[in-house]
């Protein structure tokens, strides 16, 4: 559901104009880049292609959508009435809930006014002459800024993988990451879905009880550890309220920026019988913290193993049919792909509606007029739910023609992979910023904090430039090799490099292998920044 006051206003056509940053992207980034520059009294402007704000959760709109790290940390923390004033209802919040969340933000930071909503960046080129970027938005208008600022977000560019007969279909197409605004029913249709990744997790038991029928097609299963959702109490939201800054504070301190119990304990050096009772307790929560039973479960394959072997087990309990059960039991490393919190995902399939097609061995033949084709069988479907991911990391900026100095396209500059200087920016490109761009923790961390330590990163360096008169800044070819090669030793070391992941790119066709997020942790991450930033931005060059 939008907010009211979304609908209220008319989207605006680009006003073509010079400002001191254009942000591209006004989900939880570029709407706090927005606060932040503002706040410093710099003229900017967001460019957003939706028609309201929010990003991620504008977007996927899809049945059962939430977060998966919690609601009370999934929240930012730059204004303590905010966090003070909004409350959450569930210990992870859906979609509708998220969206009115960022509406909230909007309306109380007044941030609509700067933004150019239904306005997609087509090019972004620097003029090195004038010392300018210039943005072309598709229809042709046209903006200048010194600083251009890309908070097109890790997971914005969907991913419809090009399916034979795909343009031959004749019922009713959908894909998570791009969802109608209207309400969309299934009841008494045949459905497909494609995908058995977060998005197909959060969705599939929803759509299973609405349609008459469910086909899922699963080429890798995936691991899944039960939400237990629930709403949240007056009295949790009360004592959360209480000490704020005191969670914060602690989630900072942990790899991923949330507040887990993570153990220094070994799996490999733990009897059996603890393991299980370990890995009980933490399924009997729920969520992401399961992985952070051992300190060695992403670093040492036996020691992972168990941890599989405890998930396969649950499956296998949870779906009455064996053979069933081996299907959907994951093989490969469990945390290697992101993994999956789940609300009764195993035990759809139990249910007579419900299918389940392996194409690990042969793939989908091809879509045709009438449903999905595999090994030469016709799976009829009145509506494919494409559930198939995203070109993660990448994709939403090399979507863009960007073109920094001498015309050089970042698409040639990462033609063997993305390389950034702290995923905040690349040599021959000036002036020129991503909030977490590939080389920050980004996805592997909650990404609330994670952006709001980049925007503040990024607002005080433009704070830093501004109050020694000076207009450019740009890593140097030296500062992001070397980040290059931390941020490749790192991920080298974790067994997260063992699987087709859409961290390594393996999920687009033709993408290079390059594992893209930073490993190394929160805490690591934001020291780095800080010791650059306090050695007079060392590793960019300034001018
Ligand atoms: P986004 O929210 O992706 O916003 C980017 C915006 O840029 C979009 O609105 C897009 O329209 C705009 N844009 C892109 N290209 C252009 C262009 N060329 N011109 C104009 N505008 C453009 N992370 C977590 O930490 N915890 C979670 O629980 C979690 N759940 C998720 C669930 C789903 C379904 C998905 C897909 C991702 C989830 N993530 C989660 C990751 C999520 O993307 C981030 O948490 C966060 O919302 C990213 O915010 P952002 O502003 O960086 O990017
Ligand atoms: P995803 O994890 O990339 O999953 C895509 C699914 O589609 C995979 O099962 C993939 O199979 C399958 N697929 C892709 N191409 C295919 C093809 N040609 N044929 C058959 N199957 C194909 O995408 P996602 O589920 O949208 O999630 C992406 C990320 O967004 C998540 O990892 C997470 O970070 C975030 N997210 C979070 C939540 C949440 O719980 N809060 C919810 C949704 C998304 P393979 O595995 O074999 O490639």
């Amino acid at each position: 559901m939008m907010h009211p006051q979304a609908q209220a206003r008319p989207s605006r056509t680009l006003s073509n104009g010079d400002f001191d940053a254009v942000i591209v992207g006004a989900g939880f980034a570029g709407l706090y880049m927005l606060h932040r520059l503002r706040g410093m009294g710099f003229r900017a402007r967001v460019l957003e292609a939706g028609s309201g704000v929010g990003g991620t959760w504008y977007w996927n709109r899809y049945p059962g959508a939430r977060c998966d790290v919690e609601s009370v940390e999934y929240s930012y923390q730059f204004d303590a009435a905010l966090q003070q004033e909004w409350d959450w209802s569930e210990r992870y919040a859906a979609q509708p809930e998220l969206l009115r969340y960022a509406n909230h933000v909007a309306d109380r930071f007044d941030l609509r006014c700067d933004i150019e909503f239904n306005t997609r960046v087509a090019s972004a080129a620097f003029d090195a002459a004038a010392g300018r970027w210039v943005m072309e938005a598709i229809g042709g208008a046209r903006v200048t800024a010194t600083y251009c600022i890309m908070a097109t977000g890790c997971l914005s560019a969907p991913n419809l993988p090009p399916f034979k007969g795909l343009e031959s279909y004749q019922g009713e197409c959908y894909h998570t990451g791009h969802w109608p605004h209207e309400e969309v029913s299934f009841a008494g249709k045949a459905v497909a879905v494609i995908g058995t990744g977060s998005s197909a997790v959060q969705s599939i038991p929803i759509i299973a009880a609405q349609a008459k029928q469910l086909t899922v097609f699963q080429r890798t299963a995936n691991y899944a550890i039960p939400a237990h959702n629930a709403p949240l109490t007056d009295e949790f939201r009360a004592a959360i309220k209480a000490d704020y800054p005191a969670l914060r504070a602690r989630a900072r301190q942990t790899m991923t920026g949330i507040d887990f119990d993570y153990s220094d304990a070994l799996a490999s050096e733990t009897s059996a019988e603890g393991r299980a009772l370990e890995y009980e307790r933490r399924w009997q929560r729920g969520g992401l913290s399961f992985l952070g039973a051992y300190k060695d479960l992403m670093a040492d394959q036996a020691a992972n193993d168990t941890a599989a072997e405890f998930v396969r087990n649950k499956i296998r309990q949870k779906v009455r049919s064996p053979a069933l059960a081996e299907l959907l039991a994951p093989k490969n490393t469990i945390g290697c792909k992101r993994l999956c919190i789940d609300i009764g995902y195993f035990e759809t399939f139990n249910r007579p509606n419900v299918k389940l097609v392996d194409v690990s061995e042969t793939p989908i033949e091809a879509i045709t007029p009438r449903g999905v084709k595999v090994r030469g069988q016709e799976f009829a479907a009145d509506a494919i739910v494409f559930a198939t991911g995203f070109d993660a990391m990448t994709g939403s900026l090399l979507r863009i023609d960007i073109r920094g100095r001498n015309g050089m396209t970042l698409r040639e500059r990462w033609h063997e992979g993305p390389r950034t200087y702290l995923g905040l920016g690349f040599t021959g490109f000036p002036n020129f910023f991503t909030v977490t761009g590939p080389g920050s923790p980004s996805v592997l961390t909650n990404m609330l904090p994670t952006i709001e330590q980049h925007v503040d990163w990024i607002a005080d360096a433009l704070g830093y430039l501004r109050a020694r008169g000076l207009s450019c800044i740009e890593p140097s070819a030296q500062a992001e090799d070397e980040w290059g090669a931390h941020v490749d030793e790192l991920a080298g070391r974790t067994l997260r490099y063992t699987c087709g992941s859409w961290y390594l790119g393996v999920n687009i066709p033709g993408k290079p292998r390059v594992f893209m997020p930073y490993i190394g942790g929160f805490p690591r991450y934001i020291e780095k920044c800080k010791e650059v930033a306090s050695r007079g931005y060392e590793g960019f060059v300034l001018g």
